[in-house]
């Protein structure tokens, strides 16, 4: 008993601490008061994004294609679409661009390939289906979905992904669709700006159920067929009606060791925490002290929206039916 109170105090100082330091703006919706008839948040990468490093140009252009993905998922949401409709076509939008590192925009790895990875999943039932490694698919979100959907398992890898994502008579493109100059430079003349880009989104849908996806090129120059989180199911995407939606991005290797978006989820569970308590925490905390860069999008079964990150900046933005919506890169806007 006694262990449970010190507990709990330890949890809520921490909580009222990281709530009243962070000086964060841009990152949690206003608490709901009643259920959002449907609510969809997306992000389009974290890490080194500050002003200096932007040019207007460069701003527009990916708050453009964030508001094109959100009006995407809207349109389905508002007709009443289910939430994993919702996420595979807004992530769509964002895997056609060549600007996020996903789809298209895919970095290079050490050989000069693109080797993505990819997850979806379905709150309602704890389905969910992932690519590893994926080459030669134009939309590697959809090859997650049709792991779910069509296959008896969970994670598919590599050329047997291919195979399979093929044999669904999913979209083939050449190498050549995923050659961009500036991802081709980041690996060749080590330019350092921008790597990040993975690509995710969250929705709750007018039935209640949630479903979380997440697309990424992975990391620039990786070897070895690295893997990140974002296809292991409760690191870079988790969904669970009785609980939120998570997609990350960042360093990977640290959000498979932190279950980063299964510890969102559990807090909520198990500490009664709220979904921005819970992603602040995670976040804002156990992530900086571990040293693990990043953020993540989530969204609760009442259609509350959380962004937190604890990088210079993420390309974010949420949609809700109450009419609430925003597009973000920086800290404060
Ligand atoms: N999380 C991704 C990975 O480690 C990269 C990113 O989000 O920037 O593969």
């Amino acid at each position: 008993m006694k262990k449970k109170i010190i507990n709990f105090l330890f949890y809520a100082i921490t909580i009222s601490l990281l709530l009243s330091c962070n000086p964060q703006t841009a990152v949690d919706t206003e608490k709901a008061e009643q259920p959002k008839e449907w609510a969809l948040v997306i992000h389009g990468g974290a890490g080194v994004i500050t002003r200096d490093l932007m040019t207007s140009e460069r701003d527009s252009a990916y708050r453009s294609v964030l508001r094109a993905a959100l009006k995407k998922g809207e349109s389905v949401l508002a007709q009443r679409g289910t939430a994993i409709d919702a996420v595979e076509q807004t992530i769509h939008i964002m895997e056609n661009s060549p600007l996020f590192n996903a789809g298209r925009g895919a970095v290079f790895t050490s050989e000069g390939t693109n080797e993505m990875d990819a997850a979806i999943m379905n709150g309602s039932d704890l389905n969910a289906g992932s690519v590893a490694g994926i080459t030669g698919i134009k939309n590697p979100i959809s090859a997650a979905r049709a792991v779910m959907e069509e296959s008896v398992h969970v994670m598919l890898s590599g050329k047997g992904a291919f195979e399979f994502a093929a044999a669904q008579g999913l979209e083939q493109v050449e190498p050549s669709y995923f050659y961009t100059d500036r991802r081709y430079k980041q690996l060749t003349e080590a330019v350092n700006n921008e790597k990040n880009g993975t690509v995710g989104c969250c929705a709750l849908d007018k039935d209640g159920n949630l479903a979380a996806a997440t697309s990424t090129g992975g990391m620039t120059n990786k070897k070895y067929n690295r893997i990140g989180d974002a296809p292991v199911i409760g690191a870079g995407t988790y969904a669970n009606n009785a609980t939120c939606a998570v997609s990350a991005t960042g360093h990977g290797e640290y959000f498979i060791r932190w279950t980063v978006a299964h510890d969102i989820s559990a807090l909520m569970e198990y500490r009664d925490l709220s979904l921005q308590e819970a992603a602040r925490l995670v976040i804002n905390d156990k992530l900086v002290k571990a040293g693990g860069n990043g953020g993540v999008i989530a969204v609760d079964n009442m259609g509350n929206i959380s962004m937190p990150f604890n990088s210079e900046g993420m390309f974010r933005g949420y949609r809700d039916s109450e009419g609430n919506s925003g597009v973000f890169i920086y800290e404060d806007e």
